[in-house]
């Protein structure tokens, strides 16, 4: 699966790194996928992190 974040959307409330803390990170403000801790099973920790982000910022493409 692939993970990102939209910064756009994103306001740093840090739910995403509270909940998932080795994918996400936050920095500047702004929550981010710590660099190569995308992960390439399914992981569904980060789907429900995706779909409790109070801004929606979470975007998650189901591996092929
Ligand atoms: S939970 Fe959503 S709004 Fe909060 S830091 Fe993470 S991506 Fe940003």
């Amino acid at each position: 699966m692939s993970v990102s974040v939209n910064r756009e959307e994103c306001y740093g409330s840090g739910e995403c790194a509270y909940r998932v803390p080795d994918v996400f990170t936050v920095v500047d403000d702004y929550g981010e996928v710590i660099p190569g801790r995308e992960p390439t099973e399914e992981d569904s920790r980060v789907i429900v992190a995706a779909e409790a982000c109070p801004s929606q910022a979470i975007k998650i493409t189901p591996a092929s």
